[in-house]
């Protein structure tokens, strides 16, 4: 029997990475118009719409919302080499995200990988250092 945690919804569920307006860092949400990463950056943002005032005229002029520019933006730091096939229209950014995601749950994967050798080797420094 199929595990209740691995149903076709969980598989199908939509997953958008972007670069957040607001702290400049990749990140990840299931909603295609999100632009922050977080709460802190949502607030920051409101408070300081000047930031992205010059940003949302571009978007306009090209007819793409900031959310799309920054979906752009997460490609081309994740997956430079997407870029060519794109500009010549033989991908389309849509096609594309399977990929952006997998390079982005690469990096999560790597950044976690180093967090648990570093708290591995701090865990061993305590402990070297308590039976010392
Ligand atoms: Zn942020």
């Amino acid at each position: 029997m199929r595990s209740p945690l691995l149903t076709p919804v969980t598989y199908s569920r939509k997953r958008y990475v972007f670069v957040c307006l607001a702290c400049d860092r990749l990140s990840e949400a299931s909603r295609a118009d999100q632009v922050t990463c977080s709460s802190c950056c949502r607030v920051h943002l409101h408070r300081h719409p000047e930031l992205v005032a010059d940003l949302r005229v571009l978007a306009a002029k090209m007819h793409i919302t900031v959310a799309q520019g920054q979906h752009a933006a997460a490609l081309l730091r994740l997956c430079p080499e997407l870029e060519a096939p794109i500009m010549a229209g033989t991908l389309t950014m849509e096609a594309a995200r399977p990929q952006v995601l997998a390079a982005f749950d690469r990096l999560v994967m790597q950044v976690a990988r180093q967090l648990a050798e570093k708290s591995t080797f701090q865990n061993r420094a305590i402990a070297e250092a308590s039976y010392a």
